[in-house]
């Protein structure tokens, strides 16, 4: 029951609805005390041959007002109660998804998305299912037990009542018992939906490259072993849930066995009327709900306890990259200075980035190059601060890139990763998602410096085309070039192409960077990119090989090296010549 305490401060904030909801059923429990007692009015009347017609519609008349009254508060009990339990799910939901987006890259790395998944939708349905069903559960069961109790025994016969109570000690102990059962098995089941949503998710993800291995026998034999598990699993609740009805019923039984056998000696004994044991024998019925809702109440609350730990767990991870009490609220500006001694990824033992001393003046650009998993992707990173951890400085103008707020330093910068994500949404929505305001002409304008303004008029709805999977589908290098207007819409002072031009010709290329050179004069840029060409014209290139500095110096300094940087040159020169034939 420890939940109910955790989840106080719900129960605290919705006060007024929690009350007003358990007064409610509290009435609701006295009410019911009623048909039974008349019942057995009338019964004795008939059998001692007293009964008018008057008095008999004075009674139902009771009845029926009695029946009226239970119907209107059982229906404002259930909005109070389960409307309340409604808005526990949506607050959890929000906070959970406040911490997602707040969680870094790190954090996504080591938790599985299917995990992720069933806790907002799993854990947090029986979270609302505690607070809503088990506080009814509870309440009810108690009220509507205990008063029903009470009447039998000071109304009726305590001697009866005592007997007839003597089957549900065991009763308790076997709700408490199938509980546990019952708790452990969830838990099985649950963790086996997690993992088949994993597997679907991945699947789905994963289709095209299925696709190309002919692997899709087996995934589906696969999907359907994973799938057979958790219905197995869940069988296995099933199971259990269903063994629990059938055991109270006997218990309930036994309990009317013993009502009706020594009733009738007391009735023959003339220590109870007729009329009182059938009001018993209806009260017992009464009896039935308050104690399986008892035996509910246990399942309920072991699973919301599970999920409540669960995602209470979750929220309780902390978020790796916050800002600091001080952190600056202006968007940094002036020059950018590496001075690391060493990164290394959390969980991996060897360092990967070793001595990146380099020093970019605000305005100018760079050009990062090397062999692929060199480790340029990852100093970008470590720029917009997707990871930290490493041992020295970054400085923005000046300042340690933690000095500022996170939401300022990425406003400043504008990253382009080589594969971006395009939402399914128009053309216009893509590009100005970092700024929902911008006007159709900011967008064109940053839509032609990437290039990519002609191809967008050539889509059926220009700018309104929905792109994704409900709409048109588009090729890498136009995913890419929205990608990029999407960066240069923030006219970032930063703007990052992380081998961002990689599925685009080279002759696009070179006209995307020669009219990022016009129209981003005094901005810095960074650019890392397979093709030398496109940053040939760079003011700083570095070359890296196995996260260490092997080169640096503007393209012609490099040229006079002869070294790698030199190597590779000639090299994609040649290949750009044979490619077009030598023309
Ligand atoms: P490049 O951009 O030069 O191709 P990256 O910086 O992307 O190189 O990757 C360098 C190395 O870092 C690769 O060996 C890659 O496996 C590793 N790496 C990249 N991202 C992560 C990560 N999130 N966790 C651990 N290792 C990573």
């Amino acid at each position: 029951m420890k939940v109910f305490l955790e989840l106080g401060w719900f129960f605290k904030q919705e006060k007024k609805a929690y009350i007003s909801g358990v007064f409610l059923l509290l009435i609701v429990a006295l009410l019911q005390l009623v048909p039974p007692k008349v019942i057995g009015i009338i019964a004795d009347h008939i059998n001692e041959g007293t009964i008018t017609k008057a008095m008999l519609v004075e009674w139902v008349i009771v009845l029926v007002g009695v029946g009226i009254a239970m119907y209107v508060l059982r229906y404002y009990w259930r909005i109070m109660i389960f409307g309340s339990s409604v808005k526990l799910s949506k607050i959890l939901r929000n906070r959970l998804y406040q911490h997602f987006t707040n969680m870094s890259p790190a954090f996504y790395q080591k938790s599985r998305v299917g995990d992720l998944m069933a806790h907002a939708t799993n854990d947090l349905s029986a979270i609302q299912q505690t607070a809503g069903a088990g506080v009814l559960t509870l309440v009810d069961s108690l009220s509507t037990g205990g008063f029903v109790i009470i009447a039998m025994a000071f109304t009726i016969s305590w001697k009866l009542t005592l007997i007839c109570l003597i089957p549900m000690p065991f009763m308790a102990m076997l709700t408490s018992w199938f509980g546990t059962m019952l708790h452990k098995s969830f838990y099985k089941a649950q963790e086996a939906f997690s993992s088949l949503n994993d597997k679907t998710q991945e699947s789905i993800s994963g289709i095209k490259v299925i696709k190309t291995f002919g692997q899709e026998q087996e995934d589906i034999e696969d999907f359907r072993k994973q799938s057979e598990d958790v219905v197995q699993k869940n069988i296995v609740v099933a199971k259990i849930d269903s063994l629990y009805d059938p055991t109270i019923s006997i218990i309930t039984g036994i309990s009317f066995f013993l009502s009706i056998a020594f009733g009738a000696k007391y009735v023959l004994n003339d220590e109870l009327s007729i009329g009182e044991l059938i009001s018993f024998t209806t009260y017992l019925g009464l009896l039935i709900w308050p104690m399986l809702a008892f035996g509910w109440l246990f399942n309920i609350v072991e699973r919301g306890r599970a999920s409540y730990d669960r995602v209470a767990t979750l929220l309780r991870e902390k978020v790796e990259i916050t800002d600091h009490d001080k952190a600056l609220d202006t968007l940094p500006y002036g020059d950018i200075q590496y001075q690391i001694a060493e990164f290394t990824y959390p969980g991996d033992s060897q360092p990967l980035l070793n001595d990146i001393f380099l020093s970019l003046n605000a305005g100018e650009t760079l050009g990062i190059v090397g062999k692929t998993g060199s480790g340029k992707t990852t100093l970008l990173k470590l720029l917009i601060r997707e990871f930290e951890g490493y041992q020295g400085e970054i400085l923005f103008g000046g300042q340690k890139l933690q000095d500022y707020k996170l939401e300022k330093l990425r406003e400043a910068i504008g990253y382009v990763p080589q594969d971006h994500f395009l939402f399914s949404a128009t053309v216009a929505e893509n590009i100005a998602f970092t700024d929902p305001t911008a006007t159709s002409e900011e967008i064109e304008h940053a839509a032609k410096l990437a290039n990519i303004h002609d191809d967008i008029l050539q889509f059926t709805d220009g700018y309104q085309t929905i792109v994704g999977e409900r709409g048109v589908s588009l090729s890498g290098g136009q995913k890419q070039r929205i990608s990029i207007a999407r960066a240069l819409l923030m006219n970032p002072e930063v703007l990052v192409l992380d081998d961002s031009l990689s599925a685009v010709d080279a002759k696009t290329e070179e006209a995307i960077l020669s009219s990022l050179r016009q129209n981003r004069k005094g901005k810095t840029t960074i650019i890392t990119s397979h093709r030398l060409s496109a940053i040939q014209h760079a003011n700083l290139i570095i070359v890296l090989e196995n996260g260490q500095v092997i080169e640096r110096g503007t393209h012609e300094d490099l040229m006079e090296l002869d070294e790698w940087y030199k190597e590779m040159y000639v090299h994609q020169q040649l290949e750009e010549l044979v490619e077009h034939g030598g023309h």
